[in-house]
């Protein structure tokens, strides 16, 4: 095999999982056979998938030549700028701004809260797009109505993302074969995915990037501030939750890693009683604003426990696109409140 039948041959693998060749998605670099050594170059976007690319062509060429050396080729890609969130990467150029969502623990709220933040935006007529980084628990797609839809790719080999209410939408759940399928994955391939999805995702320009960040303090959270230049953190809590550690260490981290605190969403925060009016604080009233006054973050709204929240958001119908103008006005409040507490790029 010479090296013009070989770079033919490399051209036409399929890669591992995919339908697609690694030619189609311009993964060969360099090729060259000199007597029967191998030498091939890769333009692989993450070191997982270099090394699932480099064993698909080792299993098929190893008995063809005396050596096959496969080889990564050092890009323009940036490293992984671990330890760094002062001066962070920008793995999203396209994005004038960029809003993480987070959480102390899950069950909050926080994707309910950053699906409808996000199209709050979209109806004031910004450009936005929304990234589900809860890698653990990948909701977007249900609150959006997106959850049957599958990648597709683009002819620049871009992943094309899901458009709903105005937003362009992209998900780790999407890649799944069904919306309940877990992921089993490392951390470490967790970000490459995500980094993936900031830079492979044909997102156009866009005025804000919503991420909607797996709750706690971990790799993920630490990885997405040294990889993008976040504008503004949002963190979600209920009232149950204030006092406690996990939403103090989320703040904390937050503002550990130079991440601008645009402040605190106190979901589930009250009941309204739907046949007298009555407002019940369940859990008594002010811990968020004495938790915002904490930490000197403002309190960007307090949105109540609501059946038609519950059934809108689980049947993808979201509330400040299909409920009440009650409903409505709490997602539109946060995100005027918002604008108001960040100097944002708009
Ligand atoms: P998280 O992202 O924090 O895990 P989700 O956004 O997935 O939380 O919400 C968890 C559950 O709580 C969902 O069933 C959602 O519909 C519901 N929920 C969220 N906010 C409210 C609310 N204000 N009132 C009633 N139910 C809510």
């Amino acid at each position: 095999m010479n090296t013009k039948d070989l770079s033919v041959a490399l051209n036409t693998l399929a890669y591992p999982g995919l339908t697609r060749t690694l030619g189609e998605l311009k993964l060969i670099s360099e090729v060259k056979v000199t007597d029967s050594n191998a030498f091939v170059e890769l333009l692989t976007v993450s070191d997982d998938s270099y090394l699932t690319v480099k064993s698909a062509i080792e299993s098929a060429f190893h008995d063809q030549f005396t050596s096959l050396n496969i080889t990564k080729k050092q890009t323009v890609q940036k490293d992984i700028n671990y330890g760094n969130s002062a001066t962070p990467n920008n793995r999203a150029p396209y994005a004038a701004n960029v809003i993480a969502v987070t959480s102390g623990k899950g069950g909050v709220g926080k994707s309910t809260v950053s699906v409808n933040l996000a199209i709050a935006l979209a109806q004031k007529g910004y450009k936005v797009g929304i990234l589900d980084a809860d890698v653990y628990g990948p909701n977007v797609p249900r609150l959006t109505n997106t959850d049957l839809e599958k990648i597709r790719w683009n002819d620049d080999n871009k992943i094309i993302p899901c458009e709903n209410y105005g937003i362009k939408i992209m998900s780790v759940a999407l890649t799944t074969p069904t919306s309940d399928t877990p992921l089993v994955w490392r951390s470490s391939v967790a970000v490459s995915a995500l980094i993936q999805f900031l830079e492979d995702v044909a997102w156009g320009e866009l005025d804000f990037m919503v991420i909607d960040m797996p709750p706690g303090t971990g790799d993920i959270q630490l990885t997405m501030a040294q990889e993008l230049p976040i504008t503004a953190g949002v963190i979600v809590t209920t009232p149950q939750l204030v006092a406690s550690d996990d939403v103090s260490r989320a703040i904390r981290m937050f503002q550990d890693i130079h991440v601008p605190m645009a402040g605190l969403v106190e979901n589930m925060s009250f009941f309204v009683a739907p046949d007298t009016g009555t407002r019940y604080d369940i859990f008594g009233s002010g811990g968020g604003a004495r938790l915002a006054e904490r930490y000197n973050i403002p309190l960007l709204g307090q949105i109540p426990i609501n059946m038609d929240i519950r059934e809108g958001s689980d049947n993808g119908e979201p509330p400040v696109v299909l409920g009440s103008d009650t409903l409505k006005s709490y997602y539109k409040d946060i995100v005027e409140e918002m604008l108001k507490a960040m100097k944002f790029k708009i």
